[in-house]
C-alpha cells in the first residue's frame, strides 16, 4: 500500500480578474530544478513571510494534462493489470481545476486522468487478448455515482429515476455494497466516452434540480477489471475521485441546506484525511468504515495504490482556502 500527495497549481484563467499570482512552486534546495516538491505562499497575515509545504511532486501552471497522466497515473494501470487496486482523488476548492484534472477538455490534448486511463486500460486489454491469443480474456464494467450529503446516487440512471433518499449500501462477505447500482460492461473507449458524457449531463441536471451545485457533491467512477485464464480469475478495481469542493460555505452562504451540505462534506473529507494518513503511516487500523465514500471504496484495502491531488489557485483571492487546502493536505502526510 502507498501514497503518494501531489500539488498541482493551476494557471491564470483568461477572464480572472484578480492577477495577483502568490503561490509558487520550488525544488527543495530553493534551485530552479526541473522537479518541484516544494509549495510555497504568504502568510496572509504578513506578507514578508512565507510559508511552505513539502509533497511528492509540484505541478506549475505549465504542466500539460499528458504530463500528469505519465508521470503519475500511467503507472498505476500497470498495477490495476497486477491485481491491485488504484485510487484517484481530486481535493480541493472549487475552481481550481479538480475537474479539469479528472475530466479535462474536449480535444485529446486537454483530456484528463479518467479518460487517458481509460484508453489506456482498453490498449492493454487488446495487447492481452492478442499475445495470449485470447486465452485470457479482459472484462471492463464501469459505475458512476455521486454522494451528495451522504446519499448515494447512481450517475448512469436519468435524474428523474432517482429516490430521494438515495441508494442504501450494505455490508455482503466483508464487501460494502451499494444495493442497485449500475455495473455497465464496457468493451471500447467510445463506448466509454458515450457513458460518461451521458452520465455527466444528469450530474449537472440533478444538482440543478436540488437547486444545489454539481460541486458540492463527490463524483466517483469505479473501473471494475476482471482478467479470466482458464484456471484463474482475477479482480481489481480502479476509482478516480472528483471530490466537492473543500470551501468553507459557512462563511458565506449559511442558509439551512448549505449548512448540512458543508457539513457532510466537511465529515467526509475529514475522514479521508484519516484514512490517507493511515495508509501513509502504514498503520493497521484505516478508519474507512467511518464515512460512506471511504466505506464504499474500501480505501486502504486490497494493496491499493492511493494518489491525491491537491488542486491549487495561484491567486490572492483564494489565499485562506489555499492555505487550508494545504494543510489539510499536509495532515495526510
Ligand atoms: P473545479 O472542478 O475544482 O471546480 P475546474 O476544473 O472546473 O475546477 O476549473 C476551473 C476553471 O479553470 C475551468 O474553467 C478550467 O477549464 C480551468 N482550468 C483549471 N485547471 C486548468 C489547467 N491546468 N489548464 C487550463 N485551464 C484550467
Ligand atoms: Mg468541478
Amino acid at each position: 500500500m502507498s501514497v503518494r500527495v501531489v500539488a498541482r497549481i493551476r494557471p491564470l484563467l483568461k477572464h480572472e480578474l484578480d492577477r495577483d499570482t502568490i503561490v509558487t512552486a520550488e525544488s527543495p534546495d530553493g534551485e530552479n530544478a526541473a522537479t518541484s516538491t516544494v509549495v510555497r505562499i504568504p502568510n496572509p497575515r504578513n506578507d514578508a513571510e512565507s510559508f511552505s509545504f513539502q509533497f511528492n511532486s509540484v505541478y506549475e501552471q505549465d504542466a500539460s494534462q499528458q504530463q500528469i497522466f505519465d508521470s503519475e497515473v500511467s503507472s498505476t494501470v500497470k498495477h490495476l493489470f497486477n491485481g491491485f487496486d488504484t485510487t484517484i482523488f481530486a481535493y480541493g476548492v472549487t475552481g481550481t481545476g479538480k475537474t479539469w484534472s479528472m475530466r479535462g477538455g474536449k480535444s485529446l490534448a486537454d483530456r484528463g486522468i479518467i479518460p487517458r486511463m481509460l484508453s489506456a486500460i482498453y490498449r492493454r486489454c487488446r495487447k492481452i487478448e492478442k499475445d495470449t491469443a485470447g486465452a485470457t480474456q479482459v472484462e471492463v464494467a464501469l459505475s458512476y455515482y455521486e454522494i451528495y450529503c451522504d446519499r448515494v446516487y447512481d450517475l448512469f440512471e436519468p435524474p428523474e429515476k432517482r429516490t430521494p433518499s438515495g441508494l442504501p449500501i450494505r455490508d455482503n462477505n466483508g464487501k460494502t455494497v451499494v444495493v442497485g447500482l449500475t455495473e455497465k460492461p464496457c468493451t471500447t473507449l467510445k463506448e466509454f466516452e458515450q457513458l460518461y458524457d451521458q452520465a455527466n449531463i444528469n450530474r449537472s441536471t440533478s444538482a440543478t434540480k436540488l437547486n444545489a451545485h454539481s460541486s458540492r457533491s463527490h463524483a466517483v467512477l469505479c473501473v471494475k477489471l476482471t482478467q479470466t485464464t482458464e484456471t484463474t480469475v482475477r479482480i481489481s478495481k480502479a476509482s478516480a475521485i472528483d471530490l466537492a469542493g473543500s470551501e468553507d460555505n459557512r462563511r458565506t452562504d449559511n442558509n439551512k441546506e448549505r449548512l448540512i451540505e458543508s457539513a457532510s462534506i466537511n465529515k467526509s473529507l475529514f475522514v479521508l484525511a484519516q484514512c490517507v494518513e493511515a495508509i501513509s503511516k502504514k498503520q493497521n487500523r484505516i478508519p474507512y468504515r467511518e464515512s460512506k465514500m471511504t466505506r464504499i471504496l474500501s480505501l486502504g484495502q486490497n494493496n491499493g495504490l492511493t494518489l491525491m491531488i491537491l488542486n491549487l489557485a495561484p491567486v490572492r483571492s483564494y489565499h485562506l482556502d489555499t492555505l487550508s487546502s494545504l494543510n489539510f493536505a499536509n495532515r495526510t502526510k
